[in-house]
Formats: C-alpha cells, sequence, structure tokens
C-alpha cells in the first residue's frame, strides 16, 4: 500500500467532514424532492435549507434571513461587484486590494470595460499590509463600493475590515468583504465590530463542505439586485433550484466551524508554528512571506532563494505524497509569478522559490515531522543544481 497523503493544501480546498457528507447523502438518495414544490414529500428539503440557513447565520452572527445561498466564493464576490454598480445612484467607483483574488480583480476589470466603473486599488507594503491612510484617501462621495478580503488566500494577511467598512460607510458607500479564506479559521462575528459590513462572500468547500457552494451575506436592507435573475429562489435574490444536498452539508460545515475555530487557533496554529520555525532553523536563505503578526494561522507561505517553488513541489510529492502550492500560477505554459508577491516587491530570486503549506484540523504532528525531514535535504540539492546562482 502507497504511503497516505500529507495535505497541506487547505487554501486551495479542504476534505469533506464525514459529517457533512453523512448530512448530505438522503438529499442525494431518497429525498429528491424540489424544495419549492407544495406536497409534503418536498418538505425534508425544504426545512433542510431552513435549518442550514440557521446554522449559517449562526456562525456569522447574522439574521437567517440575511444568508443567500450561491454556488461559490466567485459567485458571491460577483453578485456584490456588480449589484453595487447598478444600485449606488450613479456613483462609478470600487475601493479594492492589488492583492485580492482573481474573483474580484477579473469582475473589476469587467466592470470597467463593459460598465464605466472606475477601479482604484490600494497598493501593499513588503509584508502584503494595507495603508488604511491610503484607504481613507480614496474613497470618496463617487465610491459604490469598497470590497477588501477578509484573509488573504497565499499569504494568510487578516486585513482591518472593521475599520475599512466604517470608513466606506462615512463616506456613504456600500462595503463588501470576500471572507472565504477566513471563515472556519478565525473568528467573524457580524453583530458588534463588523457591524458596518454590508456583504460578505464566503465558500463551502474552504471549510470542509462540498465544492459548489457559497454564501453571500446581505445585511437587511443593504441595497441589492440579484446576479442570477430567473425565478423566486432566495426571495428572488438568487434563481435557480437550490442545491439542497451541498446546503445542507454547508450548515453542518458551518456548525463544526464553530466547534472547531478554538482548535484551529490553537493546535492548527501550533502545528504552523512548528512547521515555520523547524524550516527556518534548517533551510539557509528561507523567509516566511506576509505580516506575520496578523495571519490566519492555518497558512505558511515560505520562500527558498535561489530555486523553483515548482520543482520544491514535485519532489514533495514524489517523497512523501506531500500536496502544497507554489508562488507562482502555471498559466498558458508559462509560468507567473503570484500577484501577491509581485505588489509585495519581491525579487525574482525569491519570488520563484515561494512555497504555500495550508494546514487544516485534520493535520497531524506526523505530517510535520515528515516535512521536517524530507524538506531541507530537497532544497539544499535544489540548491546544488540551481541555475539562479547567488547574490
Ligand atoms: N476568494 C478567495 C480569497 C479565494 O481564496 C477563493 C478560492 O480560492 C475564492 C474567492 C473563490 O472561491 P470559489 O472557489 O468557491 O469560487
Amino acid at each position: 500500500m502507497s504511503d497516505p497523503i500529507i495535505y497541506l493544501d487547505n487554501n486551495a480546498t479542504t476534505r469533506v467532514a464525514p459529517e457533512v457528507f453523512q448530512a448530505m447523502a438522503p438529499f442525494l438518495t431518497e429525498e429528491y424532492a424540489n424544495p419549492s414544490s407544495v406536497y409534503p414529500f418536498a418538505g425534508p428539503a425544504a426545512s433542510a435549507i431552513d435549518t442550514a440557513r440557521q446554522q449559517m447565520a449562526s456562525l456569522l452572527g447574522c439574521q437567517s434571513e440575511e444568508v443567500i445561498f450561491t454556488s461559490c466564493g466567485s459567485e458571491s464576490d460577483n453578485a456584490a461587484l456588480r449589484s453595487a454598480i447598478k444600485t449606488q445612484n450613479g456613483r462609478r467607483n470600487i475601493v479594492t486590494t492589488c492583492v485580492e483574488h482573481p474573483a474580484i480583480l477579473n469582475t473589476c476589470r469587467d466592470l470597467a470595460e463593459y460598465a464605466g466603473a472606475h477601479i482604484d486599488y490600494l497598493s501593499v507594503d513588503s509584508h502584503g499590509r494595507i495603508d488604511l491612510d491610503e484607504a481613507k484617501a480614496l474613497i470618496t462621495e463617487d465610491t459604490a463600493l469598497v470590497s477588501i478580503m477578509f484573509a488573504n488566500n497565499e499569504i494568510g494577511n487578516i486585513y482591518p475590515i472593521r475599520e475599512l467598512s466604517q470608513m466606506a460607510h462615512a463616506k456613504g458607500a456600500l462595503f463588501h468583504t470576500d471572507a472565504v479564506q477566513a471563515i472556519g479559521k478565525i473568528p467573524v462575528d457580524l453583530t458588534n465590530d463588523l457591524k458596518d459590513v454590508d456583504f460578505l462572500s464566503l465558500s463551502g468547500h474552504k471549510f470542509h463542505a462540498p465544492k459548489g457552494i457559497g454564501v453571500l451575506y446581505r445585511r437587511n436592507f443593504a441595497p441589492f439586485t440579484a446576479y442570477l435573475t430567473g425565478g423566486h429562489q432566495e426571495k428572488m435574490q438568487r434563481a435557480g433550484t437550490e442545491n439542497v444536498a451541498s446546503i445542507a452539508g454547508l450548515g453542518v460545515a458551518a456548525e463544526l466551524a464553530a466547534k472547531h475555530i478554538q482548535e484551529e487557533n490553537t493546535r492548527v496554529k501550533a502545528l504552523r508554528d512548528r512547521l515555520q520555525e523547524g524550516l527556518l532553523a534548517t533551510c539557509p536563505d528561507a523567509m516566511v512571506n506576509g505580516d506575520i503578526e496578523h495571519r490566519l494561522p492555518n497558512t505558511l507561505n515560505i520562500c527558498f532563494k535561489y530555486i523553483e517553488g515548482e520543482s520544491i513541489l514535485l519532489r514533495l510529492w514524489d517523497r512523501a505524497r506531500v500536496c502544497a502550492s507554489s508562488g507562482s500560477a502555471c498559466t498558458t505554459g508559462s509560468l507567473e509569478p503570484s500577484h501577491v508577491l509581485r505588489a509585495m516587491g519581491l525579487d525574482y530570486k525569491a519570488l520563484h522559490g515561494t512555497v504555500r503549506l495550508s494546514l487544516s484540523r485534520y493535520n497531524t504532528d506526523k505530517d510535520v515531522d515528515t516535512v521536517l525531514e524530507v524538506l531541507p535535504p530537497i532544497i539544499r540539492n535544489l540548491r546544488d543544481l540551481s541555475p539562479f546562482g547567488r547574490d
């Protein structure tokens, strides 16, 4: 039998929790009715959606009617951005950051090209941090929406959402946050601190629900127009027959997220820290990317100068079946360095040797031990073969 997989790519996607799978199963087998149908056979499907809406609301600290089920984080992001450009009485500006996920960046580009929107991008410093004074200067009476991610998918930085949402409201703009990477990893409570957040996007597959299910939180009475139009589902806010099984699974994943949030910030964080310290101690010319003080507890973005991240990943898989990500996305056959690391001004010798290790509650001490054993010799060996040379 081959060795088990060591899965350290939980910011890409997570495994479905067994409890989630169990909650989904009836709606993929016997309980197949359309939840909008009127006969009693549709009752369990309709009530599964109600229950999941409450479970989700309880995780977020909001009202259940503020939860709109969507197909993914990207759809939720699209819905929030596209709606704001239509509902904000002629305001044409969106303020966002240059380190957002492509779901935001490419939607902004599209709105600029086809809807006359004008986009301002906040810059970041070498640790990926934004400057609140720059944000304050960019948000004006023409700003329809400020959209800032809660936490960054590559480096794990957590952004000051409370302050930014207050700034947006002070200028009469709406505020949206892409919280796809934050949910399940850090507490997100819309009740108190975050009462100026109008819209929030999340995605089930980042916290042990299946792929293809998401939520758009819409604060009660926040101006909104549907992105997907059609039937009456989700109170006319998102058309399409509901994905009942995935919604039921998402509800259970939300309950599990609340139950395990403490563990994410203690045991999982300790595993991440041990990995970080072990690698820094054994690999010369290694550096952690991001804001060490304000970072997701599960994320380690680390660069090993003078070598290629992709070569590291291939060898990690070959030696110990370790799954991780690099700081480069392979697009159309060329290795394009990450827009996040480029925005931080990393020099190319560091940029290309970046690896993201992201953990979950399913990781163990043994996983960390294995990586600490196999990765340093991989780095040494690749450096010996490196075409980059040293400084
Ligand atoms: N936003 C962030 C920050 C993400 O990390 C991702 C996925 O990686 C998305 C949005 C898109 O979510 P989905 O895959 O559900 O469309």
